[in-house]
């Protein structure tokens, strides 16, 4: 039922309900032999979630991140795996994205005092803990003053892009986005197509992201269905990239919710990525199992 990998799940580090360590355990009893980390534009939670991995001999953790990009109309979410998390210059530009989610959810919490749904920003901060403040931080603050039932109507009626509270941050563009992944010797891989297929312009900014050095493509994701995911591998095939996938585990409930490694992800395109990885010499970057 379940995969040996998930290559996409979040911690306490971003927006995530886990911390790194129960993540990597949780992973590990679901089955999971090959887990990556990807909060959103950070990376603090990776030294727990390696140390984490010393627990198991048979486990391969490789260091993740999910950078959020813009495109005109849309968000674009590239997964970037094998990253040299240490670089100082990634680092430095990490800690800007950081600053600019705090300014933005400050002007999205004044938004909703507006709207006359007051939160306040202390309670905000109290979900967000030590790592990096997301809309769903507002939501779980929402939902906690009782101005909604959950963090799915906090998204529909306040937060998503369209909605009245939402507030735009800076962000890269995707081309950009790779661009840095791939200078620290990062392999990317956009992150849940679905939506962009729906906006109807997927092929030609899959044209355009592979050109600009994408690997990868999330098919065998969270909820997607069998037809979905035929669709997508067949998308993935014809621009050369690796159909990979995982279940974006937050642990904070809803009805797509999966758990880690519940997800049909076969073996085999996880496989090419590792070797992809060894090929670019970055493969040291993960913890690989000892055991095989
Ligand atoms: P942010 O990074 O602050 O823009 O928040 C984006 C995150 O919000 C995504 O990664 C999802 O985890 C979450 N999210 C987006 N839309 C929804 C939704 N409709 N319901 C619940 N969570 C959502
Ligand atoms: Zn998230
Ligand atoms: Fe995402
Ligand atoms: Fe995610």
């Amino acid at each position: 039922m379940g995969s040996l990998a998930d290559l996409h799940c979040h911690s306490t580090f971003s927006d995530g309900r886990l911390t790194p360590a129960e993540l990597v355990d949780l992973a590990y009893r679901n089955g999971v032999r090959i887990l990556s980390l990807t909060d959103h534009d950070i990376v603090d939670g990776l030294p727990e979630a390696f140390s984490a991995a010393e627990r198991y001999a048979d486990f391969t953790l490789i260091p993740g991140i999910e950078m959020s990009t813009d495109v005109p109309g849309n968000e674009v979410h590239i997964l970037g795996h094998f990253i040299d998390w240490h670089n100082p210059t990634f680092l430095a530009r990490l800690r800007r994205l950081q600053e600019s989610r705090l300014n933005r959810a400050r002007r999205m919490v004044e938004r909703l005092v507006q709207l006359g749904k007051p939160i306040s920003w202390e309670r905000v901060q109290f979900f967000a803990g030590e790592g990096a403040v997301g809309r769903p931080h507002i939501a779980l603050a929402l939902v906690e003053a009782g101005h909604v039932t959950s963090v799915n109507e906090a998204f529909s009626l306040y937060l998503s892009r369209n909605g009245p509270a939402y507030v735009t941050r800076d962000r890269l563009g995707p081309e950009e986005v790779i661009a840095v992944l791939l200078e620290v010797g990062g392999l990317a891989t956009l992150a849940h197509p679905r939506e962009l297929l729906a906006a109807g312009n997927l092929e030609s900014l899959l044209a355009v992201l592979k050109a600009a050095g994408l690997t990868g493509m999330e098919v065998y994701y969270k909820d997607y269905l069998p037809e979905e995911i035929d669709t997508f591998r067949d998308l993935a095939s014809r621009h050369e990239l690796i159909p990979l996938g995982g279940s974006d585990y937050h642990g904070l409930g809803g009805p797509q919710q999966k758990e880690p490694g519940d997800i049909p992800l076969p073996i085999e395109p996880v496989h090419k990525l590792l070797a992809l990885a060894r090929e670019r010499g970055a493969l040291e970057r993960a913890r690989i199992a000892h055991a095989r």
